[in-house]
């Protein structure tokens, strides 16, 4: 059984609001939204940091990024906009090691972040 969070949430060992799903990613809604719109999505794959990206997960990292596509479409964000942030490591603030696309829309953004 896997210790991971975010295998734990598709593999239904934990509850996850999922908003999104196909062969190769899942997405569910942030448990401490940080706009009125905060999704992750993960993929299926269990991979740790952005560090460990091998040619391999190409298909399934261009996967990600449609799904963030159709989610903010879905969402009504595509006209507005939105951001996409991976996080990765002590600097880039990471504290779910297993990579996440974070959507977040809803609200007017500020650069550069914090
Ligand atoms: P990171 O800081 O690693 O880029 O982002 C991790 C994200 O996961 C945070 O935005 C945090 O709120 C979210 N998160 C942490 N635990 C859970 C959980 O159990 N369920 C969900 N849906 N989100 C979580
Ligand atoms: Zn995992």
């Amino acid at each position: 059984m896997s210790e991971c969070l975010f295998c734990k949430i598709r593999d239904g060992e934990i509850p996850g609001d999922i908003v999104y799903e196909n062969e190769y990613v899942l997405a569910f809604n942030d448990i401490n939204p940080v706009a009125p719109i905060h999704i992750l999505i993960i993929p299926k794959e269990h991979i740790s940091t952005l560090n460990d990206l091998e040619k391999d997960h190409a298909q399934t990292m261009g996967e990600m990024f449609l799904a963030a596509k159709e989610i903010a479409s879905k969402e009504g964000l595509s006209d507005s906009g939105y951001r996409t942030v991976f996080n990765c490591n002590e600097h880039g603030q990471q504290t779910v090691f297993h990579i996440h696309l974070h959507l977040i829309g809803g609200r007017q953004m500020t650069w550069p972040p914090g």
